[in-house]
């Protein structure tokens, strides 16, 4: 007999319907880590009727009654971290002891920020020609959201930009996370559930993307979408929630720029960690390296020292700081994009592709590439593996050539000891957000997110108060007072 199958929620109960199931097998050792049902679009229409029926009193529930349930919840996180982190670490690859356990505590701040910053909300009055009105503006929940998330962070994505904030916000959810990770977001679901969560505000309906997302993106009891994932597939979101508030959290590919004035080994330091932090998959990983000439050498052999220390391995093992890659077409596409910038010139000085002895086809050494062509994939393409670009320029004009060479937009670092050249550098890049002396990937939730418009990487902005924002709309209320008597 199969194991049961990992059970979406629809209005506050487990949800397992007969569907078929597919096996999801851990990317650590291949073996298997649970079932996720294929849902239909029958699915999603039972989680948006309940999402719909949810709605009206879970808006009209008291904002500091919705800000303690959070607080609830993200107690009830803690609780079984250990749980919660376990399934991570078997479906998605991350290590349990430096990355998954992390992920789990992010749920529980998002819970927890939500809580205080959905209290903080106001409204104001603003002035009108006629003197017998006054104008209230009040924010309030866009209603029904359909959520689709990337397996990259499978939770703590989805609670960060979304749950946390739209359930704050009075919003009620119809959340299709990627059908690789189902097991961790339903585990987080029925926790949530646990804790208290009132029926029919978080609905979790799992299959595949372009069957469930797509059939709740669509539907017509749905008010808005957020969606993070790759660009390719948020172009599609986009078309198929025409007339819907739709937000786009896509792919990038920023420029981490190092000039020749920079601490190198502040640089190398973040540029390692940008790069290989949860084995490069993240949307803000140091996807490429922009290297002024005259210190390039000097980088690579740096950043590729501390790649040699890294310890890739079983992601469950406590001395292991880089598990394998989440899939094994990606871990094919990064050995690719790594042979195909050596053939032409790129210089290996750490990794390289896969090492000669791992349980699965998901590991990939952490590679540092020098000389990277600025025309290969490495340096235009999102690479989402671990691996540090190293591409050369010697003017400010060769320079911005590299930055236009890639059409994302979402963040970016500079290293320099001038923080006014830096700064003055940082105002030019395309990108939502730029750290400066700071590796690309570093992000708090209290900073707005995005891509910059026109991009690749999406439009609106996400974390804390800011997703908060995104989730709510503006409504005028007009009030007639009549004329002033004296
Ligand atoms: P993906 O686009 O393949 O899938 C994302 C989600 O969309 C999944 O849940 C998938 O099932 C669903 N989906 C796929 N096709 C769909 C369709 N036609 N209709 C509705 N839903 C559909 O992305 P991924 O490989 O899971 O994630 C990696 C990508 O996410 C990278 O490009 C990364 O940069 C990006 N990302 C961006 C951010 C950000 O904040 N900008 C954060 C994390 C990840």
């Amino acid at each position: 007999m199969p194991a049961a199958p990992f059970p979406m929620y629809v209005d506050g109960a487990a949800h397992v319907p007969d569907r078929p199931a597919r096996e999801v097998r851990s990317p650590g050792d291949g073996t298997v880590a649970g079932r996720v049902l294929l849902g239909t679009p029958d699915d999603v229409d039972r989680a948006v009727t309940a999402a719909r029926a949810a709605a009206p009193a879970w808006r009209h529930t008291s904002v500091f009654d919705r800000a303690g349930l959070c607080r609830r919840l993200a107690d009830a996180v803690v609780a079984r971290k250990d749980e919660l982190a376990t399934l991570l670490t078997a479906e998605h690859g991350k290590p349990f002891h430096s990355e998954a356990r992390g992920e789990v505590d992010a749920v529980a701040t998002a819970f927890r920020d939500a809580a205080d910053q959905v209290v903080s909300l106001r409204a104001e009055s603003i002035a009108v020609r006629d003197p017998a009105k006054r104008v209230l503006i009040q924010r309030r929940p866009r209603g029904v959201y359909s959520v689709i998330t990337p397996w990259n962070f499978p939770i703590a994505v989805a609670a960060i930009y979304y749950l946390a904030p739209g359930i704050a916000s009075g919003n009620t959810l119809v959340w299709t996370p990627a059908p690789s990770v189902s097991g961790v977001a339903s585990l987080l679901t029925g926790v949530l559930h646990d804790a208290g969560l009132p029926s029919g505000v978080l609905n979790l309906v799992t299959g595949e993307g372009p069957v469930v997302g797509n059939a709740a993106i669509r539907h017509p009891g749905v008010n808005a979408v957020g969606f993070t994932g790759s660009t390719a597939t948020g172009h599609a979101i986009a078309q198929a929630g025409a007339g819907k508030p739709v937000q786009l959290e896509l792919g990038g590919n920023g420029p981490t720029i190092v000039l020749e004035d920079a601490d190198l080994d502040l640089a190398a330091a973040a540029i390692a960690s940008g790069s290989f932090g949860n084995a490069g998959q993240i949307c803000t990983s140091t996807e490429r390296v922009l290297a002024h000439a005259g210190v390039a050498a000097d980088l690579a052999e740096r950043v590729a020292a501390l790649a040699d220390k890294i310890v890739l391995g079983d992601p469950f093992a406590a001395e292991t700081t880089m598990g394998p890659v989440h899939t094994a077409e990606l871990a094919d596409r990064v050995c690719a994009q790594i042979t195909d910038a050596a053939s032409r010139g790129g210089r290996v000085l750490a990794g390289g592709g896969r090492p000669d002895d791992a349980p699965t086809p998901h590991y990939v050494r952490p590679t540092v590439v020098d000389d990277v062509p600025p025309d290969s994939d490495l340096h235009v393409a999102e690479t989402f593996g671990p691996v540090a670009p190293i591409v050369r320029w010697n003017t400010p004009d060769e320079l911005r050539a590299l930055v236009a060479a890639s059409g994302f937009g979402l963040s970016g670092a500079v290293f320099s000891r001038d923080v006014g050249r830096a700064i003055t550098l940082a105002e030019d890049l395309p990108c939502g957000i730029v750290n400066l002396n700071e590796a690309s990937s570093y992000w708090e939730p209290n900073i707005p997110a995005g891509g910059t418009a026109g991009s690749g990487s999406g439009h609106g902005r996400t974390g804390g108060p800011w997703s908060i924002e995104e989730m709510t709309e503006q409504q005028a209320i007009v009030i007639s007072t009549g004329p002033w008597e004296a």
